[in-house]
């Protein structure tokens, strides 16, 4: 799979919604005379209505229009619309983000965008995001605007969401130098904001404070901490190209859980130049909210079919794994001959399909709590989402502060669903339990088990032992691989729970249950307080 810079789903019972206070970030309103365009006075908030792990469903207001997140903003190039932007809502997008700095230098664009405002120019309605240049400074090294001078254009444009000259510090370098020029990113955003206070936040323009800090996830927080402080209505994670470019979503997920420390959990996050499906389930589950995506373009332009699990070469394809209203009218010879006559428009249509099909899964995921069996198996994909999904994983107690507690049925996915927010929860709270006198701990039940014992658990993997009365109810009705033992990381996860809870409980008696084999039964048969390990088949 390749990635470039912005520019199956099971169905289980409904939960109820998860209320979260809504969030006011700043008032804006009056009016920008610059251009008469139709534009409203708005209040730009983000609202949160649905929370899965750290992910959620949101609605961000904006001048244009209220958005639900999580969503991508395709890129729109100002000279070359390979799809009309007034086309791309039928895809399912409901903002777009363009490049301000291209506009600023084409006097042709320049003159139409400050006379009739940016929406004229690319002809969509809907809401319109703007980077500042920050991508040109990072390829170019020097662009010839100031920071104010491209917020200020990027207000008279009327672009709904602006963006001050961030500096994109790339991964890996020296700390010295992420921190300088983390201090820069943040006095212009800083600059920018006092800009827009100057006005009296005389337009509909949200503004943007991209986190910077490279990978030194201190850095991250840093900046995030100080943005935050000043208040932003947007808070793009920037620079993180570099690492999708190299497959490197452990880093990602860093830079992603050490900025989001750092924000306040209402603020709307954006990954700044993430677009390729295959990676969105695991950012939305650590609490971005927006995307953007060059790459159903760019990709198109270079013969590549996106998917959800990855990318294939329109040359490999023989059938075309998709139901798209391209993919069902096309075949892969008949995409390959436009492919090869020049026409790749097909081609970005179905990117642009696959794209928010991703979206709109991984929303309703967030509706049916199942948002992180979606990441599990999504990050199956390629064995460097799978080092993403595992740094994930070392950030379970992060994760855990923000996932609902009750949700629809746990399914366990793989040994990595060992270390789920519900597994850890469970092991935290052990000692709630106030066990005495005889306790069974059984795989499953044993003749005569009720009169025999005065309390019954059941032992289920990855949790360990819980009141036979709780078996089902939510996460215990996990539904888990019946036919084999349990994975040995999840009988790990569980018997490690077992033995703690053995030890916490040292005047009640026990009596163990479990044909699993697996080194930590010796351990639980030399505590005291234990009778005797039976296996279930005797
Ligand atoms: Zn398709």
């Amino acid at each position: 799979m390749m990635w470039d810079r912005g520019l199956n789903l099971l169905i289980h019972a409904p939960y109820p919604a998860i209320p979260d206070p809504k969030t006011v970030l700043g008032p804006c309103t009056g009016e920008d005379k610059t251009f008469k365009d139709r534009r409203t006075t708005i209040m730009s908030h983000f609202e949160i209505t649905h929370k899965d792990s750290a992910g959620r469903i949101g609605r961000l207001h904006t001048g244009h229009g209220r958005i639900e997140t999580p969503t991508v903003m395709p890129v729109v190039n100002p000279n070359i619309q390979m799809i009309p932007a007034s086309e791309l809502t039928k895809f399912g997008a409901e903002i777009v983000i363009t490049n301000a700095y291209i506009i600023y230098q084409n006097p042709e664009l320049k003159e139409h965008a400050l006379d009739r405002g940016v929406h004229s120019l690319l002809d969509f309605d809907g809401a319109i995001m703007t980077d500042s240049g920050s991508y040109q400074l990072s390829v170019y090294h020097d662009i010839d605007v100031s920071s104010e001078e491209i917020v200020r254009f990027q207000q008279m444009i009327g672009s709904d969401i602006g963006v001050p000259l961030d500096i994109p510090t790339p991964p890996d370098v020296p700390r010295e130098r992420a921190g300088s020029e983390m201090k820069t990113t943040i006095e212009r955003c800083e600059a920018a904001h006092r800009l827009m206070g100057s006005d009296g936040r005389a337009c509909s323009m949200l503004l943007a404070g991209t986190v910077q800090g490279s990978t030194h996830p201190d850095l991250r927080y840093e900046c995030a901490r100080s943005l935050s402080k000043i208040g932003f209505d947007v808070y793009p994670v920037g620079a993180v190209v570099p690492l999708l470019v190299n497959y490197r979503f452990a880093d990602m997920v860093d830079v992603i859980v050490a900025s989001k420390k750092g924000l306040s959990p209402a603020a709307p996050v954006h990954l700044f130049g993430a677009g390729h499906p295959a990676m969105f389930a695991l950012a939305v589950a650590l609490g971005c909210d927006l995307f953007d995506s060059a790459a159903y373009a760019l990709y198109a332009r270079d013969g590549r079919y996106l998917t959800a699990d990855g990318t294939y070469h329109l040359a490999d394809l023989k059938y075309l794994p998709c139901s798209c209203p391209v993919c069902a009218s096309h075949t892969a010879d008949e995409l390959r001959d436009e492919f090869a006559g020049g026409n790749y428009i097909s081609l970005a249509e179905h990117n642009l399909y696959a794209t928010f099909e991703e979206i709109r899964l991984i929303k309703q995921c967030i509706i049916e709590g199942n948002l992180w069996e979606l990441v599990e198996r999504r990050c199956r994909a390629h064995p460097r989402l799978l080092d993403g999904l595992k740094r994930a994983i070392c950030h379970t107690g992060w994760i855990e502060r923000f996932d609902p507690i009750r949700k629809s049925t746990f399914f366990y996915c793989g040994s990595e669903s060992a270390s789920r927010a519900e597994v850890r929860r469970f092991a935290e709270r052990l000692d709630r339990f106030d066990l005495d006198g005889t306790v069974l701990i059984r795989t499953r039940k044993i003749r005569g088990e009720a009169d025999r014992f005065d309390c019954m658990l059941n032992l289920k993997a990855p949790f360990g032992a819980y009141p036979v009365e709780l078996g089902e109810t939510y996460p215990f009705n996990a539904e888990v691989p019946e036919s084999s033992e349990p994975d040995y990381e999840a009988a790990s996860v569980a018997l490690g729970n077992v033995l703690r809870l053995i030890r916490l409980n040292p005047d009640a008696m026990f009596t163990v249950v479990c044909e699993w084999k697996h080194p930590l039964l010796i351990e639980i048969g030399a505590c005291p307080n234990v009778g005797e390990i039976l296996s279930s088949n005797k």
